[in-house]
Order: C-alpha cells, then structure tokens, then sequence
C-alpha cells in the first residue's frame, strides 16, 4: 500500500509543528568529535523542505545504546551543533525529548524554526513501544514525518507507536529513496537478478535467502557463511566457521534453490590463515597470522578460510558481468584485515564496472565500498543494514506500515 510522502504534506506544513523521526546516530570519537556526518546530511532535502515550506520543526533521534538512562556521552548536544553548520542557521536543543520544558519549546518555535529533541533513548519506554510515551512524543507535533530508515525495522514509540496518535504521518525523502531502491528490487527487477550474500551467519541470513529464491536467478555465497554451506556439500573446511545446527538448513536452501532453478554459486578456492590459538582475540591474531592462497574448494585441519580465493573472485566477477540487477550484502572475507580484504574489494569493483542496476544493503558490503570511494557508482547504498535486510525477506517494517496510507 502506497504511503503518504513529505510532497503529499506541502500544502499543510505552514505553521504546522512537523515532528520529525531521522537518523542521526552518528559515529562519534573519544573525545564526541562527529566522524562522520553522513547520517545528517542524508536528511537534509526533508529537513530543508519542512523549514522552506514555513514549518515548525522538531526533529528526534536515537543515540547510540544508553540502555533507557540518561548518559551525557550518548547526547545529542554535538549533533544539534553540527546540524546548525550544516543548515547555517540556529538548531535550538531541548534537554529531553518529552516533559513540559520540551513542549513549551516545541510550542514557541516560529514558523521556520528547527528544535533537536535529546536522545530519545534516554527513556527505555522509547524502545519498549510504551503507548504513554508515544501520547507524550505526537503531543509536540501537528503532522509527523519518518525519514529514519535505518530503525523502520523496529517498532519504537518514536516510529511506530507515535503514529497512533498523530493524523497525517508521512514517509520523508530519504525512506522514500529506500523505499523505492528496495520495493522495485522485489517488485519489478531487470533479469538476470543476482544477490550475493556474506558475512559471518548463516542464521542472520536463512529468511532473506528463503524469499530471494523466490526472486533471484542466482545467489553468490561467500564470506564464513559459505563454509556452512561447503560443508554441507560434504567438503573439508579445515577450522572453517561452521554453524553446524546450521548445516540441514543449508542443503535445504540448496535443495530449494534446485527445485526453483536458482544457481547458488560457492568459493572453489581460498586463501586460508593459521587458525588461532584458543582464548586469543580472533581479529588481533589474524592481523600477524600465516596465511596462504588454498587453489581448491577443501581446507586442511589448522587452517581457516578467511577470504574467497583468486579463482574465486575471477568466477563471482563473471557471473557478476551478466547480471542486470544486484543486490549485495555482506563481505567475502574478514575484509578488517588488510592481507583479507582481497575478495570483497574486488566483488566492490565488479559491482561498480557491471553496469547493472546495484543496490547494496548497508553495512559492512557499503564500508567496503567507501573505502574503495565507488559509493557513487552503485544505484543505491542503503543507510539501514538491518532495516534493508528485513525488507528483502518480504517483511513489511513496522515503522513504514504506521505510516498513513495514501
Ligand atoms: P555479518 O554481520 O553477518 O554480515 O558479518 C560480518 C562479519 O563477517 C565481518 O566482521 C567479517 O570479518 C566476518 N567474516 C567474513 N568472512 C569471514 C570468514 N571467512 N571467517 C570469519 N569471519 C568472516
């Protein structure tokens, strides 16, 4: 069902409060320095709009895992900051986001003006979808807007309980832009379609698997989560991540993926490190590990596979190629670790260079991608892992299905 959008709203945002949910849940340093304002600047189209179309704007966010208490170093104080350099005009800051003192703020505001509420996390009643804390949230605003995409998933007062109470919510620009990217990935995708999937877990990914073979004309699978799947094909894989309770689940998606003819393409090749001594921190041992390049699909006891081989990235890049429309989640190797960043770098390249429509799920596959600087050759990188993750199994998110219906 089609949802309201910030456009639908023009005619009623002049001298309306617009209580706005975004997602500025920046990155911060030890000493609070915003790393990086991507999460800011994602949302200012709806953010300048509300303010060009002469409404009153109270904008909410989350901040990090305060836990439901306050904690200075969650604040958002550094982000109302930020948001004023970037807009070049005052960011009024409330020292909460519900209470008298936040009303009254909110109900002075002229038309025009922009308020940041503090973290909302800062009360667990956020989280826990409390019916009285969502009441105390829509008090503040006449109209509401999400443009939170990366928390749509979860169903939180400030994004799904707030919507019982306010008449007219509306999606903003940014989860309108996801929307569209993810919606026509499901809906309406250029043949071949290809997903390719990594990552550590098996179990993270079984739902989205389940529907994309619903979709897709083939899955590459890499990353530690292929070596469930190699094992499951009865190869050696060594001291490989193996989710073993996992295993029936694999030769099932297998089995699946035959019957719907869906190729799912597997590493044949890898480059394998020592595996670590027991107790030791996995990602400090791998920085100096031995490692070596393992020219077939079976891995020896001692060893781990820890990226896709170079025969490997050649066969992903030519399945690649003949795709139409991509959908990446998730790395192909431990790709922290500089000597194992091979595969995914390389699957980031193909993607760029395919020519394909490319839509990429957040996360580590879009880290990745930033590091390579190609973010502007994809169609679209998704701002919410998890939330992109969910909608590819086919789930409505919560906090989009609250929106009202056109
Ligand atoms: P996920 O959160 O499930 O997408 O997994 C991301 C993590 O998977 C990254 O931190 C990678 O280091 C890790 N990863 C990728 N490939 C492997 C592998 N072969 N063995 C262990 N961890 C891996």
């Amino acid at each position: 069902m089609a949802k309201l959008s910030i456009e639908d709203l023009a005619g009623d945002i002049k001298g309306k409060k617009v209580l706005m949910r975004v997602d500025f849940n920046v990155p911060l340093d030890t000493k609070r320095v915003i790393t990086s304002d991507k999460r800011i600047s994602a949302s200012l189209p709806s953010i300048k709009y509300v303010l060009k179309k002469g409404g009153r704007l109270i904008l909410m966010s989350h901040l990090g895992r305060p836990k439901g208490k306050k904690a200075p170093e969650f604040s958002l104080d550094v982000v109302a900051v930020k948001l004023s350099e970037l807009l070049g005009k005052p960011v009024q800051f409330a020292g909460d986001c519900i209470g008298d003192e936040v009303k009254k703020m909110a109900d002075s505001l002229k038309d025009g003006e922009v308020m940041l509420l503090e973290n909302l996390r800062f009360h667990s009643e956020e989280e826990a979808n409390d019916p009285e804390f969502s009441k105390k949230l829509a008090s503040l605003g006449d109209i509401y807007i999400n443009d939170a995409f990366g928390t749509a998933h979860r169903a939180h007062a400030s994004t799904e309980g707030v919507c019982k109470y306010i008449k007219k919510c509306a999606a903003g620009f940014l989860m309108e832009k996801e929307l569209k990217f993810l919606g026509e990935l499901l809906a309406n995708p250029k043949k071949p379609f290809l997903a390719i999937l990594g990552g550590a877990k098996v179990s993270d990914k079984i739902m989205v698997i389940e529907n994309l073979l619903n979709l897709v004309d083939g899955i590459i699978i890499g990353g530690g989560m292929a070596y469930t799947f190699l094992q499951a094909k009865g190869r050696e894989i060594g001291d490989s991540l193996c989710e073993k309770d996992k295993i029936d689940t694999a030769k099932d998606i297998m089995k699946k993926a035959m019957d719907k003819n869906v190729s799912i393409y597997l590493p044949i090749d890898h480059i394998v490190a020592k595996t670590p001594p027991k107790g030791v921190d996995f990602m400090t041992a791998l920085q100096t590990a031995e490692y070596k390049s393992v020219l077939r699909d079976s891995i020896d006891a001692g060893w781990e596979g820890v990226d896709i081989g170079l025969n490997t990235i050649d066969k992903f890049k030519n399945i690649i190629m003949k795709a139409k429309t991509i959908f990446w989640n998730g790395p192909m190797g431990v790709f922290e670790v500089e000597q194992f960043s091979k595969g995914t770098m390389e699957i980031g390249k193909a993607l760029a260079a395919s020519g394909a429509v490319t839509v990429v799920g957040g996360g580590d596959s879009a880290s990745a991608l930033k590091k390579l600087k190609l973010t502007d050759k994809m169609t679209h990188v998704s701002t919410g892992g998890g939330a992109s993750m969910e909608f590819m199994e086919g789930i409505e998110l919560p906090g989009v299905a609250a929106l009202t219906n056109k």
